[in-house]
Order: C-alpha cells, then structure tokens, then sequence
C-alpha cells in the first residue's frame, strides 16, 4: 500500500482513495469524465514524463501538479506561473513537492542547479 496521496484531500475523496487500493477501481470513478466522450481515464504519463490528469471542471486533461496546486489554492493558475517539482521527480505530483514561481524565477532556478551539477560532475 502507498502513502504517497496529499494530505489535503478532502475526507470523502480519501474514503474513495482507500476503497479504490483495495479493489482497483479509479479514485475518481464517478466523478470524473462522467459522459464526456474525450475522457479515456483518470491520468496518464505525458510524452514530456508529466502526468496529465482529467480535469472535472474544464473537461480536458491537464498537467497534474497544476491541477493539484490549483485546488489546493482554490483558484486557476495563469500561464506566467510555473508549477515547479521540488525533487525534480516530474511525477511526484505531492503538494509538498511543488512550488509555484514565475516563469523567469523558474528558469533562472534551473540553470542554477545545471552549474551546480556540473561542478560537482567535474569536481
Ligand atoms: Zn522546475
């Protein structure tokens, strides 16, 4: 069994969570595409290594993290701000895991951590 589900989930989404481990039915069965014919499942792993989750309010997949931090914030992120992964594990989509920083400071963060792996690949 894994843990790895945020904390931040409300009761009776967790009760589904924990009901769906024992039988193997989707989390979100029910709740999520409900009739809309592009909904083909829960979640799926993107060419990019992201997950892409159905998105119950705009009928549509979506990346993952951006969707977990939009409802932990409880509003839409707009495209400037960028949902970064902490631990560089792009699906490790945990609240705890992600960051929101603007695309600037978030580029900049990546070419900072490039020098710092370089110099400690050359030594
Ligand atoms: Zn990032």
């Amino acid at each position: 069994m894994n843990h790895t589900f945020g904390k931040s989930r409300p009761k009776k989404i967790k009760e589904k969570i924990s009901k769906s481990l024992l039988g193997n039915i989707p989390w979100n069965k029910g709740m999520a595409g409900g009739k809309s014919p592009q909904f083909k499942g829960d979640r799926f792993i993107d060419k990019d290594g992201y997950y892409r989750a159905w998105d119950t309010k705009k009928l549509s997949y979506r990346p993952e993290h951006r969707i977990v931090m939009e409802k932990t914030m409880n509003k839409t992120l707009p495209q400037s701000l960028i949902v970064h992964h902490k631990d560089n594990n792009r699906i490790n989509n945990k609240i705890e895991n992600l960051a929101i920083m603007e695309r600037s400071e978030h580029s900049k963060w990546h070419r900072l951590e490039r020098v710092e792996i370089e110099r400690e690949i050359k030594g």
